[in-house]
């Protein structure tokens, strides 16, 4: 058991059907450092199984991982050659098999190709070498013990550095255990780091094989880690959201090619709306609580939203003066309908002027009928 020491690469798998990298969630939360340490000695007798399972000639995968990051446990198994998930499951049970029974069930049951929700959580993983405090002292390890550091080597480090920072004495993690950043005052760049690394820094459980240089993921294509992804996005953008808004969200995801839009031979609004409306039930519990008319409102805005195109002239420019930024001064003409009017800031001309206004006619319709203009 150690730190990662490095994260892996991770790139967009182009192909369809067939695939290298499959994962599956082990368990959830990450269980405190301590924990995790109690089972080293089962850790050690995994790796050594795993190794021993990977050694055999008939074995397909390349390279079979455990670690815990953030969010708990998560199994990586890369294969040596493209496979559908049904031939790749058994071969990773094998790969897996010193896990306990409980755990190996998981792998039987939910191992799935890597896909974009996991590319979203494993960039954001964390290690001992990203958490190093800036202006702290470096730790001198002999190069031949530098990488991977194991955890032991680490607390013993953490623990007997003391010439590492004036004033307070370092920390080593057993003493932050239970304790959060704001309860203790003024804590030094070590504590810290021992604090934020006991906390997120991804551990490496066990690993067997060499792990490919980039792992390959693909777009989800499960309807409930198509709405995560969106649930996901929102959590980024947003404390509150409205309907209007979780399908501009997942516009903007299908316009990334993230999910399915509106356009493909096979897609249906409908699909794409009750998608958004599963999002927003599990970013927002309490919006279930809206009332009917509330509810049939945002529906309505909803659905405009998602059909709203973007307009195929140049976004920000003025088309009369030209002007390619221009700030847009807009203004409330009236409420109901919302109806707002924006200028150019450098010749006061309205957006709409040759876009959807290419002559008076277009503002005044009756003014053409009666060739006023
Ligand atoms: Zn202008």
């Amino acid at each position: 058991m150690e730190f990662l020491s490095s994260a892996p690469k991770l790139e967009l798998n182009a192909h369809s059907g067939k695939v290298d990298v499959f994962c599956a969630d082990i368990f959830t939360p990450r269980p405190p450092l301590e924990e995790m340490l109690a089972f080293s000695s089962w850790s050690a007798s995994a790796q050594a199984q795993m190794t021993a399972a990977l050694e055999r000639a008939n074995c397909s995968v390349a390279w079979a991982c455990l670690v815990v990051d953030e969010v708990g446990m998560l199994a990586l198994v890369a294969f040596k050659h493209r496979l559908q998930l049904c031939d790749a499951k058994p071969a990773a049970e094998r790969a897996l098999a010193a896990l306990p029974e409980q755990q190996r069930r998981v792998v039987e049951q939910a191992l799935r190709p890597l896909d974009e929700l996991d590319y979203n959580r494993i960039s954001a993983w964390r290690t001992m070498q990203s958490l190093r405090p800036k202006r702290a002292k470096p730790v001198h390890v002999p190069p031949q013990q530098r990488a991977p550091m194991s955890l032991a080597a680490y607390m013993e480090q953490m623990s007997s550095s003391e010439e590492e920072d004036e004033g307070e004495p370092p920390l080593a993690i057993q003493d932050c255990a239970g304790t959060t950043l704001a309860a203790r005052p003024a804590p030094t760049p070590w504590g810290l780091w021992a604090e934020l690394a006991q906390q997120t820094a991804v551990v490496q459980v066990a690993s067997a094989g060499k792990r490919p240089d980039v792992l390959t993921y693909i777009r989800c294509h499960r309807e409930a880690r198509r709405v995560q992804l969106i649930v996901e996005k929102l959590q980024a953008e947003y404390d509150r959201a409205s309907f209007p808004q979780v399908v501009e969200v997942a516009k903007g995801l299908a316009e990334a090619g993230s999910i399915p839009g509106i356009d493909g031979p096979r897609s249906r609004k409908s699909e794409f709306l009750a998608r958004c409306r599963e999002a927003l039930k599990i970013f927002d519990p309490q919006s279930e609580q809206r009332s009917a008319k509330d509810k049939k409102a945002d529906e309505a805005k909803g659905k405009a939203a998602l059909e709203a195109r973007k307009p195929d002239w140049p976004e920000d420019g003025c088309l009369v003066c030209g002007e390619q930024k221009p700030a847009w001064i807009t203004t409330s003409l009236s409420k109901e309908p919302e109806l707002t009017l924006s200028r150019c800031s450098k010749c006061k001309a309205p957006y709409s002027f040759g876009r959807t206004v290419h002559g008076l006619g277009d503002l005044w319709p009756s003014a053409k009928r009666q060739r006023l203009v």
